[in-house]
């Protein structure tokens, strides 16, 4: 149980006064949600790192630092991770120890130091991974021996802004990036119309990025590529090769860490749902000859390939498939025709390190199967390719680098630490954190399919007010780089439980259920906002009941406490929020109106992407 994503979010916030000693740790702390150790001395320090094996654990010793206390340890609630702990390792040197969860490892070459200064440092870690079951096959070169010697300071940290990855979202493409905010130098067209050029000024391509050019075949966009267009100051082009008549692209500096490209004319211009991006919309298809009449063939097995590389689908007979990226859910489809799916069909497990968040397979009509794999964070989907009669193979990639196992068992790696930055940082400007790629927003719109929820004047039905206001706010989330989940995608009967539950499965960092409220027909008079939580909901209830208020000028029935059953049964951040009465006069005609439900969509966006700034 976490008490909240509050503090789940930064275990050992811990002020370690010790006035009399000159060199000794003052601060650390552990990030679970960024995956970042950060640790202050007050006086400089070059640390020392290594990763040993059995158990997998990442050691950091201060020389000539002294802890001065106890050995501090704390249990750290992140996949992967078990715990953080520090100690005095001998009279000079303080050590920390990042401890793994069992059969995970880490990427040595992905750990990166940065010092800002020599007192203050910071190690951001790669996502954990399952450990492979199998034997290397050989032991890696032997690194050479800790201490590494320092590397002169290079100009590879002159970059302040670096592209990590690109994401497809519902409404365009998010180029995902690390440092600074990113700037938007030029956007323009070629003459004959096929490609758009988006240059990003100060900006280089991460050198994990591996995949630089990506088949999109969808939006009018046929594909998309990076390349390092100029070296200093560094500029990344982003490359669009469009149709001819396909609308201009706008690219925007985002409030989080990244740069959203749109259709040109902005969101207004994005076709509604259902229209022109359908469903299932088909990017590609293979297998266009049918199987022999009468034959309907079984899905086997949906599998992820050893390395999370290539989704696979078998099955015993000849399938046509389709997919593409469903509008409403956020998530990737695949429909497979003339198939069918039985109690042997198996799935794949999705670990903390899976490139999927959560796989469904559904039988939609008697021939016909469909797969919905929600992506995790900075993994893009690639072609669907039919290598053989009864396989389907689709492409997965991560923006990062194939992250290799750890070589011998029980060799101790040295992870290179390079040297702090020279000068004594002055105060950094008060930058806000930006939300990270791991957060996950679950957008739960209430009711659905025989149950309408509240039913108001001129027959207007909460569940469909709902469906529209939580479509668009995991749109947004979406755009501004936040992975939003919705629990329901269409106009389906869903039981509470599956809603909770979806909100662990995808461990999910809040949880957001968006109603609209009810009382007798008789009483027109009664309107206004209503937000509710439970437990560790408070500061998310406060932020996006603000939020509305300020926007929509609405009357204010207040933030309550209740014991809503999503409410009780989650255990991260999670509030209800009542968007206004259907039974109410001035409510109801509000709400009747898509331009309000998109303003009102806006607002708990807003609310939702300042709490997040605020707590991450
Ligand atoms: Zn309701």
């Amino acid at each position: 149980m976490r008490f909240s994503w509050l503090l789940s979010g930064f275990v050992g916030l811990m002020l370690l006064s010790s006035p009399v000693q000159a060199a000794s740790l003052q601060f650390w702390r552990f990030d679970s949600s960024r995956n970042r150790l950060e640790f202050t001395t007050d006086s400089s320090v070059q640390p020392r790192a290594q990763l040993i094996f059995n158990p997998t654990r990442l050691v950091i010793d201060l020389p000539g630092i002294r802890l001065g206390r106890a050995t501090q340890n704390q249990l750290v609630n992140t996949p992967g991770i078990q715990s953080v702990r520090v100690g005095q390792f001998d009279a000079q040197t303080t050590r920390l120890v990042i401890e793994l969860a069992p059969g995970y490892t880490l990427n040595p070459n992905q750990i990166q130091f940065q010092g800002s200064a020599p007192t203050q440092w910071s190690v951001q870690l790669p996502t954990p991974v399952r450990a492979a079951v199998t034997p290397a096959p050989a032991p890696a070169p032997a690194p050479a021996p800790a201490p590494a010697p320092a590397p002169p300071p290079t100009s590879t940290a002159g970059s302040s802004n670096q592209v990590e990855g690109v994401q497809v979202t519902p409404d365009g493409f998010f180029i995902r990036t690390q440092g600074q905010r990113a700037e938007v130098q030029r956007i323009e067209r070629s003459r004959d119309r096929t490609s758009i050029h988006i240059d990003l000024r100060g900006t280089t391509i991460a050198p994990s990025l591996n995949a630089r050019e990506l088949t999109i075949n969808s939006k009018g966009v046929q594909n998309l590529q990076l390349t390092q267009s100029q070296n200093s100051p560094p500029v990344t082009r982003i490359t669009l090769k469009v149709n001819r008549d396909s609308p201009d692209w706008n690219a925007i500096a985002s409030t989080a860490s990244g740069v959203v490209l749109l259709p040109q004319g902005g969101l207004s211009r994005i076709p509604a749902q259902g229209q022109a991006w359908p469903s299932g919309q088909q990017i590609a298809s293979t297998g266009g000859s049918s199987t022999p009449s009468g034959q309907v063939a079984t899905v086997q097995s949906v599998e992820l390939s050893g390395d999370g590389q290539q989704l696979l689908i078998r099955t015993n007979g000849q399938v046509t498939a389709a997919s593409g990226w469903d509008r409403t859910t956020t998530g990737y489809r695949i429909v497979l025709n003339n198939a069918r799916i039985t109690n042997q069909t198996r799935m794949p497990q999705l670990g903390a390190a899976s490139p999927f968040l959560r796989m469904s397979i559904s039988q939609e009509t008697p021939n016909t199967v469909a797969i919905l794999a929600i992506p995790a964070s900075g993994v893009t989907i690639g072609e669907l390719n039919q290598p053989g009669s009864q396989l389907i193979a689709i492409q997965v990639n991560r923006s990062g680098s194939p992250v290799a196992s750890a070589p011998t068992p029980n060799e101790p790696i040295p992870v290179n630490v390079p040297p702090a930055a020279p000068a004594p940082a002055p105060t950094p400007p008060s930058t806000r954190p930006v939300p990270n790629s791991r957060v996950v927003v679950v957008v739960d719109p209430g009711h659905g399919g025989r149950d309408p929820g509240a039913v108001g004047i001129g027959g207007l039905q909460e569940k469909v007010v709902v469906m529209d206001i939580s479509q668009q706010v995991a749109a947004i989330l979406q755009q501004n780089g936040i992975q939003a989940v919705l629990t329901r995608t269409s106009d389906v009967e869903i039981d509470l439980e599956p809603r909770v539950r979806l909100a662990r499965q995808v461990n999910a960092t809040l949880f957001v259920s968006i109603h609209a409220n009810a009382i007798s027909m008789s009483r027109p008079d009664v309107n206004g906002l209503e937000t509710y939580y439970y437990q560790s909901g408070l500061g998310l209830a406060r932020s996006i009941h603000n939020s509305m208020l300020q926007s929509t000028g609405m009357r204010d029935r207040g933030v309550r406490q209740a014991r809503f059953y999503v409410l009780r049964q989650t255990s991260m951040p999670a509030v209800l929020v009542e968007t206004g009465f259907v039974t109410g006069r001035e409510d109801a005609a509000r709400l009747a109106n898509p331009a309000f439900r998109r303003q009102m969509a806006e607002a708990i966006a807003r609310g939702i992407i300042q709490y997040i700034q605020q707590n991450n």
